[in-house]
């Protein structure tokens, strides 16, 4: 099963892997651009990725985390969501009612209405579906020039990033974010800071050991 692994401490800021997302989806630039100064988290029907300043100079992707058990596809009752086996959580408009049960279940509050639309949908990101399906990393990954997102398979990205933070715990907090939150996600974040500042459900884990700690 596919997965994300964000690096909080190689990214920049630069949104770079937004506007691939935006262009990508084919979503208009002018509304993504307005939505992005006017809505505090940066996410809209029209930006289904944002990048949040979650300490000073310190920067996170907010997006669909692609939950195992998503609580989105267990409250649609009319199988508008699922989780594939490839890992992303994708979202099938045919299907839809438009009842936005799955936005009141998401524990991250991702999906977003398209309330200006005559006839709504909801978005959010589905982890460029189709060009996983195609063996090409999803848009933002492959944006980025600092390659702060890997892709690839779950544990084994588990597996590095363990390996990251435990061979070097000053630059790391000792937790993988996602392996274990709401019976794990399949977007995964290392960090030297904490990300209460997504507004993600998340327990509060400890700070960086402080060098002298190792004295
Ligand atoms: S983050 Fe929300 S929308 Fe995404 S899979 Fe999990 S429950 Fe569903
Ligand atoms: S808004 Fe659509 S996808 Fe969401 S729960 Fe209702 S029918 Fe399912
Ligand atoms: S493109 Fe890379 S460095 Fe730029 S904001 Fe996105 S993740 Fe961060």
């Amino acid at each position: 099963m596919k997965a994300i692994l964000f690096d909080v401490t190689r990214c920049t800021g630069c949104e770079r892997c937004v506007n691939a997302c935006i262009e990508s989806k084919g979503f208009d630039p002018i509304r993504a651009e307005h939505d992005r100064y006017t809505i505090k988290d940066g996410l809209s029907a029209n930006r289904v990725s944002s990048i949040v300043e979650v300490s000073s100079d310190h920067f996170a992707r907010k997006a669909c985390m692609h939950c195992l058990e998503p609580s989105c596809v267990s409250a649609c009752l009319v199988g508008g969501l699922t989780k594939t086996a490839k890992g992303p959580v994708v979202y099938d408009s045919s299907k839809c009612i438009g009842c936005r049960y799955c936005m009141l279940a998401c524990p991250f509050t991702i999906p977003r209405y398209e309330w200006d639309e005559p006839i709504p949908f909801v978005q959010k990101c589905d982890m460029c579906y189709d060009r996983i399906k195609d063996g090409l990393k999803p848009a933002c990954v492959e944006a980025c020039p600092n390659d702060v997102m890997l892709f690839g398979e779950r544990e084994e990205l588990l597996a590095h990033a363990h390996q990251l933070v435990k061979e070097n715990p000053h630059q790391y907090i000792d937790h993988v974010w996602g392996e274990l939150e709401f019976d794990g996600t399949s977007v995964l974040y290392v960090t030297d800071v904490e990300l209460s500042k997504l507004d993600f459900p998340f327990a509060d884990t400890p700070s960086i050991p402080s060098q002298t700690n190792f004295l």
